[in-house]
């Protein structure tokens, strides 16, 4: 039974955040532990309501009221149980995750204060490494059925983990270097220490799943080769075409990049400083620097990517960012006429990037990249806009007078993701991409070819860890079924569940 006043004893509170100044001069997480007492104090303001809306706002259907409780009694052991019974990684969610669960608790009804759920989730995932709780479950009796996965992010890997689980034999493919999809190159330490996916994959590995680093499939292994070896494929290649915006003028300088030529080239020389080597500026794959040490950067975007690379230029020394949005400043507090609880608000996000220095520009768009008089960029050129919908169509008009320059050194595209790659994989397949670049499921997360199965960014478009996770986990008992396993494993989504909205 939960304490029925906690919320009325305690405000919410979360842990400090480290310094700027001195969490910009090293990549360490931004976080630090927030210690037994606070989560145990946040954790007894949840009521465990008779109806937790908590529960809707997460796809996982992570048992909220449950471990809250577990945690407000210090029952440590159960909680780190009764998380993992739902989600495989509490500890990238935990990190992660917008936490739509927060957005739809009912103690933020009328603008109150939810429960720091997502922090909770975060101390019993690490609590879970403290106690062991991330020890290898025992691999049961082979089922003589095999599984390919081909890609290692959040999907490939929950799936990976769910179908080895079951008695499957699962080879995860992977064409980068290293396991772990957008977590490992795309999502920086300071949000993420890679820490985390390593001992995941040693967890994996254990349990039986076997990992194939540096292999494209399509490429260096074909599908046919792929679908002779295994009884079922899935694809979770994720969403990683990026938008482009070729029309602009001045779009070919030296200087303007994809965010993710940012982001990985980066995350690459962190992780080589992990590995003991020796530290180096970022570099694109062809040799050339990508840093923002000493440059003014502008940033082209507003969400999650953007905000990365915020962060990144920052700990590379940047003399100046502007991060520029198209839309105009969104509301402090929910809108309850426009998005009503519990349902997803928009709302100004500011992450901790945002505290670490730059200047935010709403209502712009970009009218050129600026030509230095040598091929490379040294301004961009930015108007004034309003944005309106008509017929579908985002129609932005410029406000005469309003263009106005900003000195740029290098400019990072964040402007979104276009649905999976075309690549030779789906070519062999014969799987084609629909409207949105994604890639269409049946109600089993069979593409339209039998036995070949879709989940995550590449099924749903560019979206969330927390979805990644569970449309793996839904995937893989699509398989498990569909391979003729004993028992069914827990599916918490089906292919067309949406996020809680109003409309
Ligand atoms: C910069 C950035 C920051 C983000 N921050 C957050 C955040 O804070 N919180 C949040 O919830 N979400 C965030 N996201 C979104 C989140 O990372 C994705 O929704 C999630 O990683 C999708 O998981 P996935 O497994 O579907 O695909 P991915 O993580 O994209 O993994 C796909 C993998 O497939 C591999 N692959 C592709 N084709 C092949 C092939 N032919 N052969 C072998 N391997 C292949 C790729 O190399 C990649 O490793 C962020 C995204 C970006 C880009
Ligand atoms: S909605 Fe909020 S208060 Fe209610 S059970 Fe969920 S976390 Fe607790």
């Amino acid at each position: 039974m939960p304490d029925p006043n906690g919320f009325l004893r305690y405000n919410r509170r979360l842990p400090a955040r480290r310094p700027v100044p001195v969490r910009i001069s090293d990549w360490r997480e931004v976080y630090p532990p927030a210690g037994e007492e606070l989560i145990r104090e946040q954790a007894t303001r949840c009521m465990d309501c008779g109806i937790p809306f908590c529960h809707d706002g997460c796809p996982l259907g992570n048992r909220i009221p449950d471990w809250n409780d577990l945690v407000r009694t210090g029952n440590w052991d159960a909680a780190v149980d009764s998380l993992h019974a739902t989600n495989n990684f509490p500890e990238f969610t935990g990190r992660l995750c917008p936490a739509p669960c927060e957005a739809a608790c009912v103690l933020g009804i009328g603008g109150g204060e939810p429960v720091t759920i997502k922090q909770v989730e975060v101390e019993i995932a690490d609590a879970a490494v403290a106690r062991g709780g991330l020890s290898p479950r025992p691999v049961p009796a082979p089922t003589g059925r095999s599984v390919a996965v081909v890609g290692s992010g959040p999907a490939g890997l929950a799936a990976a983990q769910q179908l080895a689980r079951a008695g499957h034999a699962v080879t995860v493919y992977e064409r980068d270097d290293a396991i772990g999809g957008l977590l490992r190159y795309g999502i920086p330490d300071f949000k993420l220490e890679k820490v985390h996916i390593d001992r995941r994959v040693a967890q994996l590995s254990a349990e039986g799943v076997r990992f194939r680093t540096g292999v494209n499939v399509g490429v260096d292994v074909t599908a046919e080769q792929l679908r002779a070896e295994h009884d079922a494929v899935l694809l979770a290649c994720g969403a990683l075409r990026g938008r482009d915006t070729p029309e602009t003028p001045g779009r070919g300088l030296r200087g303007v990049h994809q965010a993710m030529d940012h982001l990985v080239a980066a995350n690459r020389v962190v992780a080589a400083a992990a590995a003991g080597g020796r530290p180096d500026t970022a570099v694109l794959p062809d040799g050339n620097p990508i840093d923002a040490a000493g440059k003014h950067i502008v940033i082209i975007g507003g969400g999650d990517t953007a905000a990365d690379c915020l962060g990144v230029a920052h700990r590379q020394g940047a003399a100046g960012v502007h991060q520029l949005d198209l839309y105009p400043q969104p509301p402090q507090a929910r809108d309850e006429a426009r998005d009503p609880w519990p349902t997803w608000p928009w709302l100004l996000r500011s992450y901790p990037a945002h505290e670490e220095g730059g200047e935010r520009v709403f209502a712009v768009a970009v009218q050129e990249f600026v030509d230095d008089g040598t091929g490379q960029v040294r301004a961009v050129r930015i108007a004034e806009v309003t944005v309106e919908k008509r017929d579908g169509r985002r129609i932005v008009t410029p406000l005469p007078g309003s263009e106005r320059e900003l000195p740029a050194d290098l400019v990072l595209l964040a402007i979104g993701f276009e649905g999976t790659e075309e690549q030779p994989l789906l070519d062999q397949l014969g799987v084609g991409r629909n409207a949105r670049g994604a890639i269409d499921a049946r109600p089993d997360w069979q593409t339209d070819i039998d036995g070949v199965f879709v989940a995550g960014d590449m099924h749903r478009g560019a979206s969330l860890i927390v979805w990644a996770i569970a449309e793996g986990r839904a995937a893989a008992a699509a398989i498990h079924a569909y391979l003729g396993g004993t028992g069914t494993l827990p599916a918490p989504v089906d292919p067309a569940r949406q996020p809680l909205a109003a409309r």
